[in-house]
């Protein structure tokens, strides 16, 4: 079965896994107290992002030995995990050097065109998506969320602990549901202002205090096209470090099927037939339409749909 048309998101040797899925590293927690020595291993690696920008090395990797990223560190390094014995650090880099950086051998690119391009290996693109939402986490939260104290990184980046109060703040995932809703043999796609033109995708939104998963299905494609949901399924979920979410991916039944748009929170969104999500799958749409690639578990909801799965 060629990968395209798999419904699951289950790796074997013919099926990849999703995009940031798996991560290479063994996350290694215990070492994390203390890594100045494990940094200062010759075999030590890191890789180097500045907001959403990978450096990548002259020889594809993205891991570069951990003295040559150094070079163009600013703050401290947080320590991802081992693999073969060699130590794995993130290093933040200021995006203004991105031409020197060039300039020295280096390329620069995002992660989501990374992952986009098959750049990376998975369990390296695994790696970089963890990277990427610590160091997103600690950008946004340097100050003490109790006293308003700044509080200062530790436990190798997994934590920032505040002077004054002596509060402890760990980093933040934030859930979000991604929904397929199905009516028979049609199911919905719908398109935000910003999605690149003509790409339709699933609907999707984030899990609020106090709710659960199945309720925030509901909610969600309520408020954004007025369509009530009955069952929903859980099939899949993915880490989507943009800026620091878990992805749950969901099949869920209509129970209404008359459309009602909500314009501040979705641009279209519209049922779509098993045949013309066959043209949007194979790129030929007479209108052009899309769905996202097979990076985005978007994508394989609506290949599970094809397959015959239902909530
Ligand atoms: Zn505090």
């Amino acid at each position: 079965m060629p990968a395209d048309t798999c419904p699951h998101t289950v790796a074997d040797d013919l099926h990849p896994p999703l995009a940031y899925t798996h991560n290479g590293l063994d996350r290694a927690a215990h070492l994390r107290p203390d890594t100045r020595a494990l940094l200062e291993q010759p075999e030590a690696r890191g890789c180097l992002l500045g907001g959403e920008a990978v450096a990548i090395g002259a020889d594809g990797a993205a891991f570069l030995p951990a003295t040559a990223a150094r070079l163009w560190s600013r703050g401290r390094p947080i320590f991802l995990g081992m693999q073969d014995d060699m130590p794995h650090f993130a290093f933040s880099f200021d995006p203004a050097r991105q031409e020197e950086m060039e300039g020295a051998g280096l390329q620069v690119s995002t992660l989501r065109a990374i992952a986009a391009e098959g750049l990376a290996p998975s369990g390296v693109l695994g790696a970089l998506a963890s990277a990427k939402a610590l160091l997103a986490w600690h950008g946004r939260h340097r100050y003490c969320s109790n006293c308003g104290t700044r509080t200062q990184m530790t436990d190798s980046g997994w934590r920032r602990d505040c002077p004054s109060c002596g509060g402890q703040h760990f980093p933040r995932t934030d859930p979000a549901v991604i929904m397929l809703v199905i009516s028979g043999e049609r199911c919905l796609l719908g398109r935000s202002a910003h999605f690149r033109p003509n790409m339709y995708s699933c609907l999707a939104g984030f899990v609020e205090p106090g709710e659960t998963m199945e309720d925030a299905v509901r909610r969600e494609t309520l408020e954004e096209v007025g369509v009530r949901v009955s069952r929903v399924r859980y099939m899949d979920c993915q880490p989507w470090p943009f800026p620091m979410s878990l992805m749950l991916g969901c099949l869920a039944e209509a129970a209404s099927g008359e459309l009602t748009l909500d314009p501040a929170e979705i641009e279209d969104a519209r049922w779509f037939s098993r045949d013309e999500v066959e043209q949007m799958l194979a790129g030929d749409h007479p209108q052009e339409l899309f769905v996202p690639g097979a990076e985005a578990i978007a994508r394989h909801l609506v290949l599970a749909f094809m397959a015959g799965e239902r909530a």
